[in-house]
């Protein structure tokens, strides 16, 4: 069904990428927004908006009556969750879908499988893509029998939350000593945060690298993979920096990750965009869960690769086949992600609060995606994140000399940015050698 018009029902930057990809397919659009983003780009430039309460994500963003009411409303036809909120939420996708909506996302009980991550890790071992080894699913009051999984994996080991996300609700075991007591307070925390206590173990892997697989796929039955992204400057979980492709991954290694990834959308039925997350060790990737939905580093995908993956993801929703093959993909040059938060850049305290001059950079191979502009007022409400640079060479050196030379020429004033941190890396010569673990930025900000 061709989707005439649109609720993006998100903000910031995603919500006008979303708004972008509307335009180029003449498709309405319909910008929900809280009290506090009246003012936003996006609420300016869409066709019509409705507010959907007040600043709190709680009462707004993540209220699913007041996003469904708003679609009703104005007539839509479909709805975009964009990234975060709730869009890996398999009972708000169902809502969407019952109360008549196209969902801009897999099916809901794609998006339920994929969220629990023992699930997950069961649906993709079934069809041979590699995990962790660990407990074969969830652990249980046996504590003997605890014990004995951890001594067949070998320390140290992981205590997961099966319901956990965004880093929560995980612990690192060195000692047998310490096992039982790990795993109780692991189960104690995601009961608390997650309500649920299921918690399972792996492999601890010391030094991996994140390397993760974006793919798409229709709902005809085909699947394309569009290689790989390494996100492994991270921290506290959140990802800094992205590039693509991944310093040292050879074209046989991406085809083989790649296709493996192809193939377990076609086993479980996925429709949409999507990314395997892997960690990567001495060669080998380990699946650790996957992300149902646009990310937020989808650009330097699409910087390598020419295609729009946001238009894409609309076009399956609406039912169409996918336009292209696996052979029709070609991988030409490198592309970087920086993201630019509104924070300090030695304290990492958030700073929201007036832009008084914003200056983007620009010229070849540079692309900004961004939603602020100067007078613009950084809200507290949300995550701090307000620009992404993308660069794009023909090579990861030239796609670094045009960082530096974006992240020179961009001035924001009025706030704290970590634009200063992100030259500072984009400096660093182990950065410039490639291939770094997930560990390093810390490190580095330790020293
Ligand atoms: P979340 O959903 O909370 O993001 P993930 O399963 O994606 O949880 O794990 C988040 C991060 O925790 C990973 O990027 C990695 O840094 C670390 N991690 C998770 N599992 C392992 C493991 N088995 N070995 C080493 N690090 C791990």
């Amino acid at each position: 069904m061709k989707i005439e018009k649109l609720v993006i029902a998100n903000r910031g930057e995603i919500a006008l990428r979303v708004l972008r990809a509307c335009r180029e397919l003449n498709i309405h659009t319909v910008a929900l927004h809280s009290e506090a983003d009246r003012d936003s780009k996006t609420v300016r430039i869409a066709d019509e908006s409705v507010c959907i309460g007040p600043p709190p994500a709680g009462e707004s963003y993540l209220n699913i009556p007041s996003v469904i009411a708003a679609a009703e409303v104005t007539d839509a036809s479909a709805i975009h969750p964009g990234y975060g909120f709730l869009s890996e939420n398999a009972d708000f996708a169902e809502r969407v879908e019952e109360s008549g909506f196209i969902f801009v996302g897999p099916k809901p009980e794609t998006i339920r499988l994929m969220g629990d991550k023992i699930s997950a890790i069961r649906a993709m071992k079934e069809a041979g893509v590699p995990c962790v080894p660990g407990s074969e699913g969830s652990l249980d009051d046996d504590d003997m029998k605890t014990i004995e999984i951890a001594r067949n994996i070998g320390y140290p080991v992981i205590i997961k939350a099966s319901g956990g996300g965004g880093g929560r609700g995980m612990r690192v075991v060195h000692t047998e000593a310490a096992l039982l007591n790990a795993v109780a307070l692991t189960r104690a925390e995601s009961l608390a945060a997650f309500h649920n206590d299921v918690v399972y173990m792996e492999r601890f892997l010391g030094s991996p690298r994140h390397i993760e697989i974006q793919v798409l796929a229709d709902a005809h039955g085909n699947a394309v993979h569009l290689g790989e992204r390494d996100c492994s400057m991270q921290r506290r979980h959140q990802k800094v920096i992205e590039e693509a492709p991944a310093p040292g991954i050879t074209e046989e290694q991406r085809q083989q990750i790649g296709q493996r990834c192809v193939e377990a959308c076609k086993t479980i039925d996925y429709r949409g965009v999507g990314t395997f997350e892997f960690l990567y060790e001495q060669g080998e990737f380990f699946f650790i869960e996957m992300n149902t939905r646009i990310q937020v580093e989808h650009p330097v995908t699409e910087m390598i690769t020419g295609l729009d993956l946001v238009r894409e993801q609309i076009a399956v929703a609406s039912d169409e086949p996918l336009s292209f093959s696996q052979d029709d993909i070609q991988i030409r040059g490198h592309a970087l992600e920086c993201r630019i938060n509104a924070e300090d850049s030695e304290t990492f305290l958030p700073s929201p609060g007036k832009i008084t001059q914003y200056h983007q950079p620009g010229g070849p191979g540079v692309r900004v995606d961004s939603h602020i502009f100067a007078n613009y007022t950084v809200p507290p409400y949300y995550d701090s994140m307000i620009a992404k640079v993308i660069t794009h060479g023909n090579n990861r050196h030239k796609a670094i000399a045009r960082m530096y030379g974006a992240l020179q020429e961009m001035v924001v004033e009025g706030i704290n940015t970590n634009i200063p941190l992100q030259r500072t890396l984009v400096k660093d010569s182990a950065f410039r050698e490639g291939g770094l673990n997930i560990h390093y930025l810390e490190k580095k900000l330790n020293e």
